[in-house]
Formats: structure tokens, sequence, C-alpha cells
């Protein structure tokens, strides 16, 4: 559990490979990465200097993220159970590309500890990489807090972030501000033309939206898969309801589009909250400009108000997860099914049927019954 955060060749060669690729960077692009922090012009020693600090955040940023996944997995015996959990937790794309195999008992893609471990390396690594080149957290405040929870508690969102870097460095655009404790990209990637997104610590498109943006980032930091996921699943709980009262409300097609954007998205909890800190009097989710949007608009007592029960089914949703794989560990693949010595032998014709004060622990979870079809 501790010595496969280290002994794997793979992971220190992306760890190495972030590392000497940033501290490169920093020295060619001496010039761009510049921060307006001083009016003197940019010099090789400062250039140095954000070399190393995306060197150590890189290597850091890696091993920590390796580290707490590791440890996550292995508190919960590596079973296939926790690694969808993890998956969907901390990466999402895992999760969602194992949950049918995990479903049907087949082998898991990529909620094994290798890959997912390889997955916290690549994202920790590069979330270091990229806040030491552009030096986004504040070392005498709260970067302290922000870079931990950033490689650990809070990778769902930053895995995403990962892509934003990767599309807003080619075309996009890095704002300049000193030590933020978020990346501001103020043009780059957006669903919507003028719209910001957020994800992570790296908020793209986002000129004039800085103060909303900023709640999504430290939402995911201190509330990790909760708010990613609750954020994810009160759309997909609100899509078909939002459809609906589009139609009703709109009474034409333009209600499909206006719906469900008020009802997922506007009417967000999350969102809410982010409106009621951005204000203003052009603030798009109590000031639409359209009276059918206004319509569809909660008042932030009615979300509240719906919002009690969703968390209460969205937390013991969480609760129930945790203690099935967490606080009662399934048994590893090994240890459910431990090879025998007397494999080569012919299976017996018939198995004894357990007594009913021999159920596993299995029964308790019937999903991973059969570990030896979830992990091989
Ligand atoms: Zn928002």
């Amino acid at each position: 559990m501790v010595e496969r955060i280290f002994n794997d060749p793979l992971a220190w060669g992306i760890l190495a490979g972030f590392a000497v690729l940033s501290f490169v960077i920093s020295l060619i692009f001496k010039d761009t990465l510049k921060n307006p922090d001083d009016d003197s012009p940019p010099t090789w020693s400062t250039a140095v200097l954000r070399g190393v600090e995306a060197v150590i955040l890189a290597l850091l940023g890696g091993l920590i993220a390796r580290a707490f996944i590791s440890l996550l997995l292995g508190w919960a015996n590596d079973s296939a159970g926790a690694g969808l959990a993890v998956g969907w937790a901390f990466f999402l794309l895992p999760g969602i590309v194992d949950t049918i195999p995990y479903l049907t008992h087949s082998h898991p893609v990529l909620t094994t500890p290798e890959i997912l471990m390889m997955f916290a390396t690549v994202v920790g690594a590069m979330c270091g990489a990229m806040s030491g080149l552009w030096r986004i957290y504040s070392w005498l405040g709260l970067g302290l807090i922000a870079f931990p929870l950033d490689v650990t508690w809070a990778l769902a969102g930053n895995t995403g972030g990962c892509l934003f870097h990767l599309w807003n460095t080619v075309f996009g655009k890095h704002d300049d501000k000193v030590r933020p404790n978020a990346h501001l990209y103020p043009s780059g990637f957006t669903l919507l033309p003028g719209g910001a997104i957020t994800l992570g610590s790296v908020m793209s498109n986002c000129a004039g939206h800085e103060d909303h943006e900023m709640v999504h980032v430290w939402q995911n930091r201190v509330l990790g898969p909760l708010y990613t996921l609750t954020y994810l699943g009160w759309m997909l709980v609100w899509l078909v309801p939002g459809i609906v009262a589009g139609l009703i409300v709109t009474k034409g097609p333009s209600g499909l589009k206006k719906g469900p954007m008020r009802w997922c998205y506007f009417n967000n909890p999350w969102e809410t909250w982010a409106y009621a800190v951005e204000g203003g009097s052009n603030n798009p989710r109590t000031n639409p400009g359209d009276p059918d949007e206004s319509r569809l608009t909660w008042p932030a007592l009615y979300v509240i108000l719906w919002s009690i029960p969703f968390f209460l089914a969205s937390t013991a949703l969480a609760v129930f997860i945790f203690y099935s794989f967490w606080l009662n560990p399934q048994p590893a693949h090994n240890e459910a099914h431990p090879p025998s010595h007397k494999s080569t032998e012919p299976a017996p014709k018939s198995k004894p049927t357990p007594r009913p004060h021999e159920r596993s622990s299995f029964d308790a979870f019937p999903l991973v019954v059969d570990k030896e079809k979830a992990i091989v």
C-alpha cells in the first residue's frame, strides 16, 4: 500500500517528464510567463525560480495524489467496489467506463489500483506543474490549504481542469494575477458564448465572472467529490422535469432548451450560491431578461427547500458506499478466492450448500459477489 506509491518506474518516468518539461518551459517562455508582480523585465533568475517551483509542485502533486489514491484503495482492500467508487469520485471517467463491467462482473478496464494510481500521478503532476509555472498558490496564505486539497480531495474537478489547461494553452489566454489560488483564463474553452466554466482550480473564459467562478473553485476544494457528483446529479434529476416545465411555460419548442437550462443549471444549488455571490443588477439568474426564463427560475428559498431532500439522499448514498467498502471492506480478489494448490485437480461435481449462518460478507452486497470475474 505504501511501497507501491514509490516502486513503479512508469510513475517515476511520468513525474520526471512533467518536472523536466515544466522547467524547460519556464526557461523558454520566460517572457510569456512573467507575472506583473514587479515592473522589471523578466530575468533568467526569475525564470529559474519559477521552474524550480514547477518542478517541486509537479513531483509533490504527483506523489501526494498517488499516495492519496493508494491509501484510499488499500484501506478498502483494493476491492472492485472501492475501485469503482474512487473512479467516480476522483476522476469521473474511470467510474463511468467501468460501471457496466462492474455490474456485469466483468474485468475492470480503468478502475484497477494500478490504473487509478496512474491517473492520480498524471493529474497530480500536471496540476502541480501548471500551478508552479503560473505561480498561482499564495504560500503565505490559502495556497497552503489549496494545493494539498487540489491534488487529493478535489481531484475530480482538477482532472477536468487539466483538460482545460491543454485546450487553453493553445486557444486561450492565462491571466497574470499574482497568486490568486486558482488559474484564471480570461479567454478559453467554454460551452456557451460568453459563458465561463470552472473545473477544479481552473476557470476558463472567466473574464468578468471571477467572483462567481472562485466560488466553484472552493466548493470543489471543500466538498470534493460530493460537490462534483451532486452538481451532475442535480442536472440529471431535473433534466426531464425541466423539459416538461419548459414546454409548459413557453408553450413551444424553445422550452426544450430554456427548461433544462433553468432547472438543471440556474436552479442548481451550487449555481444559486455562486450567482448570489456574483450579485449585480445584470445577474443572469435573477434577471434573465426573458419572462419565460424568469418564470422557470426558482427563488433561492425554493432551491434551498428542494436541496434538503436532494442532499439528504445524496449523503445517505455516500455514507452507504463508504460503509460498504471502507468501514466494512470487501475482501480483495486474492483473499476472497485464494489460489488453491489443488487447482489442477478436477472440480467437485457438486458444491456443498452453505448453511445460513455461513453467509459471507459478500451476501451483504451482492454486486461484488463474484470477485473472480470482477478482478483477474
Ligand atoms: Zn457557475
